[in-house]
């Protein structure tokens, strides 16, 4: 019989699952000092790889909270810090293509950091530890059964997954973090778009017995795409040589006549179904295309590849994020990513009007930012999937491929807390090259000296609103520094190219798109919200107008 029901204190923030984005959302509220708790089903963090590719922001965002040399070292630990994603008939077999030689070519000149790959299981409880070191609340094995939602707040009734015991618990907000099936998101009614589900796959981890590494010859390791007439997935391989992971997505679903035209003699057209160790086996040995080599199944999970985006990501006090907002297959790894950008994306939000500095709207353009770059990764996911694992879909609802510096750090945004100048528009993505500081972009990566050392103008971003003024735009520090106190929000002021900042290769004003004499103002979350392209007007009275738009006040 359930114990009885236990009263819950009240928390400001309640987050439903504690996985990849659970954990990332807990992190960056507690780094912007909100309480919160994290609820999870599960006994505890992940305990098998599915997300291992490190896009460029989700490092710039570990960064921003301490976490960039951790994450690194362990990344490297388990694989080439600069290893490529190509396509091969088998890990023996011949090459069909090369996306990326080296995953991290070019990057220097956007960002002060790297792309990586680490798996979901090693990630998890860094991201764990450090939101405990900041002091979130995480609750493993309990699992949110209810939510209602009033006008002052929510309640949630937990169960606990061992003895059943039941509580509820008070928040002003939830962020659903429950995953590509979230029980919060039916719960609100909430559907989907896209283009459904696209494959029944499997993932099979395993170790083999002999080092499977001089297969890849000097081709670096990260993602081997596998296409071969038995089966289309990839393997993340790590540099161990022995150990590592298949996902097989093809051959498909037998609903699709093509498949099956296409690959008469392959009778498990949904690899997903009724899979059995031996043909694991046989699907895992046809790709590394050694007939018979030594491998042991450790472990085989069923998954779908789907390409779908939430239709709304916010009812009322409830916010969808990560898989229950979106859900795309992994190529290109998105999936994980873009939770994470969502959750940073949210906190900054939740900080300030929970703390009464931001009106409520503020939150709305949480779904305005979000879900446009949510769709646009759906579709791009789906680009991927097609061009990389399933050419013989339609390519007439296929979206031209976007770039990867344009998708990783090139989505804008769109919404009340972004301020076009006159005359500007906004776009969903643009080449970061490109952008130039435009409101609504990410803050351009530009060397900066301090004291001797080097920084980049992202370390000084994610906690405060930052202004930015150039070497002959003085007047804005102050100024913005006064609308600040006047309005209760904290604020941080640099001239650079001044005495405490040097723009160490003299890019900051090109880079922004100011004249020396103008200024940009940063959100917490690395984006322009605001620019001035020269001096007029270098006022607290102006910086407190922009200040009362971005966050929203009535
Ligand atoms: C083979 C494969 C490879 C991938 N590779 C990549 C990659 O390289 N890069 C990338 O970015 N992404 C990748 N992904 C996708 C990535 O794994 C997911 O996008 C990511 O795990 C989503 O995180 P999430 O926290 O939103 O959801 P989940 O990881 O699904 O976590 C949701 C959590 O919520 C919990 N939960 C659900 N309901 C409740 C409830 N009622 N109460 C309490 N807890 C609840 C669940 O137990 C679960 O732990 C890959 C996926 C697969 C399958």
């Amino acid at each position: 019989m359930p114990a009885a029901t236990r009263p819950e204190p009240e928390v400001p923030v309640l987050i439903v699952g504690g996985s990849l984005v659970g954990l990332s959302a807990a992190l960056f509220l507690r780094s912007h000092g909100v309480d919160v708790l994290a609820v999870e089903r599960h006994a505890g963090t992940a305990i098998r790889a599915r997300s291992g590719h490190l896009q460029l922001r989700t490092l710039e965002l570990l960064r921003s909270v301490g976490l960039e040399d951790v994450v690194r070292r362990k990344g490297e630990e388990q694989y080439d810090p600069n290893g490529g994603i190509n396509n091969v008939e088998s890990l023996a077999g011949r090459e069909i293509a090369n996306y990326f030689p080296d995953l991290n070519t070019g990057v220097a000149e956007f960002s002060p950091t790297v792309r990586l790959f680490i798996d979901q299981d090693k990630l998890e409880p860094i991201l764990r530890a450090r939101a405990e070191e900041l002091g979130a609340r995480l609750r493993y094995g309990s699992d949110c059964t209810g939510l209602v939602q009033d006008a002052d707040g929510v309640t949630a009734e937990l169960t606990d997954a061992g003895d059943g015991a039941q509580s509820t618990v008070r928040a002003q907000y939830v962020i659903a973090a429950d995953g590509n099936r979230s029980p919060v998101r039916h719960r609100l009614g909430i559907g989907m778009h896209g283009h459904g589900t696209l494959s029944n796959s499997i993932t099979i981890y395993f170790r083999s017995e002999i080092d499977l590494e001089p297969l890849l010859r000097d081709r670096n390791q990260g993602v081997h795409y596998v296409t071969n007439p038995l089966l289309r997935g990839f393997f993340r391989l790590n540099r161990s040589g022995n150990a590592g992971f298949l996902a097989v997505n093809l051959i498909g679903d037998t609903a699709r006549p093509e498949i099956v035209a296409a690959y008469p003699d392959a009778p498990w057209a949904n690899v997903a179904e009724g899979i059995t160790e031996q043909r694991a086996l046989e699907l895992l040995r046809a790709a590394i295309g050694i007939p018979g080599v030594p491998v042991v199944i450790e472990d085989i999970a069923t998954w779908q590849a789907v390409a779908e985006g939430a239709d709304r990501y916010q009812d009322g006090r409830v916010f969808l994020a990560g898989d229950a907002a979106h859900v795309v297959p992994p190529n290109g790894g998105y999936g994980g990513n873009t939770g994470i950008q969502d959750a940073h994306n949210l906190a900054w939000k939740l900080a300030l009007v929970l703390a009464g500095t931001a009106g409520p709207a503020l939150l709305q353009t949480y779904d305005d930012e979000r879900r446009a770059v949510g769709n646009l990764t759906v579709e791009q996911a789906y680009t991927r999937y097609v061009t990389r694992v399933a050419p013989y879909l339609s390519t007439q609802d296929v979206q031209p491929l976007v770039d990867d510096f344009s998708m990783e750090i090139g989505y804008c945004y769109n919404s009340p807390a972004v301020i076009l100048g006159p005359g500007e528009s906004s776009s969903v993505h643009e080449h970061p090259g490109a952008s130039r500081g435009r409101p609504g972009s990410r803050a351009p990566h530009v060397v900066l000296d301090r004291a001797g050392s080097r920084l980049s103008t992202l370390d000084l971003f994610g906690k405060n609103f930052v202004l930015l003024a150039g070497s002959a735009g003085a007047a804005w520090c102050p100024a913005a520094l006064a609308a600040g106190r006047q309005l209760g929000v904290e604020l941080d002021a640099w001239q650079v190219g001044g005495d405490d900042l040097r723009d160490a290769d003299d890019r900051f004003s090109s880079a922004y798109g100011i004249s020396p004499a103008g200024a940009v103002l940063v959100r917490p979350d690395g984006f322009i919200g605001w620019r001035v392209i020269d001096a007029a007007g270098a006022s607290p009275a102006t910086l407190v107008q922009v200040l009362r738009r971005l966050l929203c006040h009535a």
